[in-house]
């Protein structure tokens, strides 16, 4: 059995405890961090400022890992989506979406999911397990290393000290809006977190990485003392009736809880706002009166509203709202002086687009007896009315 341990799952704290165990001095592992996570440089031999005994120590205890890639995919529009392989027949997806003026990078904290939203992909699947801080990295890392390498700064094997550093930055906000979720992956997840900030790593600032959670709310307050980044609440109903169907996390956090927990977090926050995701789903949450109660709860946190078209998928039974119902939502909302924008769809021909990822290997047994039993307790018709 391989037994050395992934550099890639250690942040600066876990990093230096490992080095000092070696009889290292703390700045080596600093250096270690940026020949890793600055520059993308997995073989030790290459990282020549680090000496020679460390180096073969490194070599035989210590290994960079990403979990193996299983497919990339480019969409017309620029969005690239890679699936990977974290064992046990169970994949994750991450997709990279570049813009004019950034570049976001999509990953996931967990193969699958809990929570079982009604209207996501991943959520059908079930849920597999939590992903290790490596593999949560392991996505960045890659990600990184693959666009670096397009932008023609690729690394040469045994590059010196002198050496540019790829340019990071074509990452330059990340989301943790992929497969799982985030809050109930804690550990692992707050020392990915701690990573994507640290200089000696990937540098970002905190208002550019950005927590999504379906409200786990103690793990909201945690996060807040812990690592407070930007954070993007799923709400996607204005009523506990509703929500509970949707975001079945709503029965045990309901919505006056979990908006008191985001007043709590705007105390922390990096940015003096909460995004509101609210996915737009036809005939179920896209009324004049479901506007009208989202403006009375918008009026109670400080708070921007991401509408999100519904990206469909065949075992959901939902439709997406048509854009003309997306459009006069987001009037009403507006009329009502509610910050609110209509999030673009990307990369829709490779199934890249929010809530469309389901790694796609997985045997599907399960996920045919929960969507059984799901549609049991709710018919759709009923949630539609
Ligand atoms: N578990 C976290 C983060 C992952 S989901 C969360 O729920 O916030 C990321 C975003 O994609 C969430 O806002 C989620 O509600 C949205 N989403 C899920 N399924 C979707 C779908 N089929 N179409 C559009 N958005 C979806
Ligand atoms: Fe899980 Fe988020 Fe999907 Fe809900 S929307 S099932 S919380 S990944």
């Amino acid at each position: 059995m391989d037994e050395r341990i992934n550099l890639l799952g250690l942040d600066a704290a876990a990093m230096a405890d490992l080095v000092g165990q070696w009889g290292g001095k703390p700045f080596r592992a600093k250096q270690l961090m940026r020949w890793l996570h600055q520059r993308g440089v997995a073989d030790f031999e290459a990282m020549t400022d680090l000496a020679r005994d460390f180096r073969s120590q490194l070599a035989a205890r210590a290994k960079v890992a990403t979990p193996p890639v299983i497919t990339e995919q480019r969409s017309s529009d620029g969005t690239r989506k890679w699936l990977f392989d974290v064992g046990q027949g169970n994949a994750i997806e991450s997709v990279f979406i570049p813009e004019d003026d950034r570049g976001t990078l999509c990953i996931s904290s967990q193969a699958g999911c809990t929570v079982a939203c009604r209207f996501c992909s991943t959520g059908h699947q079930g849920f597999n397990r939590n992903l290790a801080t490596a593999e949560i990295i392991g996505q960045l890392w890659h990600a990184r290393d693959v666009l670096a390498a397009d932008q023609g700064s690729a690394r040469l094997p045994g590059q010196g000290e002198g050496v540019e550093a790829a340019p990071a930055k074509l990452i330059s906000n990340v989301v943790m809006m992929g497969m799982g979720e985030p809050l109930l992956n804690y550990d692992a997840v707050v020392a990915a977190l701690r990573l994507m900030l640290d200089d000696n790593a990937y540098g970002l600032s905190r208002r550019r990485v950005t927590v999504s959670t379906s409200g786990v709310v103690p793990m909201m307050d945690r996060l807040a003392r812990d690592c407070p980044v930007a954070l993007a609440v799923s709400l996607h109903a204005p009523n506990d009736a509703l929500r509970d169907e949707l975001v079945p996390l709503n029965k045990k956090y309901p919505l006056a809880e979990l908006l008191a927990a985001c007043n709590r977090y705007l105390e922390h926050a990096p940015r003096d706002f909460i995004t509101f995701e609210y996915v737009m789903l036809d005939g179920v949450n896209d009324s004049d009166a479901h506007a009208r109660e989202l403006v009375r709860i918008a009026r109670q946190v400080r708070c921007k509203i991401n509408l999100i078209p519904f990206n469909p998928f065949p075992e959901s039974g939902l439709l997406r709202s048509p854009a003309a119902r997306v459009k006069g939502f987001a009037q009403r909302l507006m009329d009502a002086d509610v910050l609110t924008t209509v999030r673009k769809t990307r990369g829709d021909d490779i199934e890249a687009a929010c809530g469309q990822l389901a790694g796609d290997v997985k045997d599907r047994t399960r996920i045919k007896e929960r969507l059984a039993a799901q549609r049991a307790a709710i018919p759709i018709k009923e949630l539609r009315a």
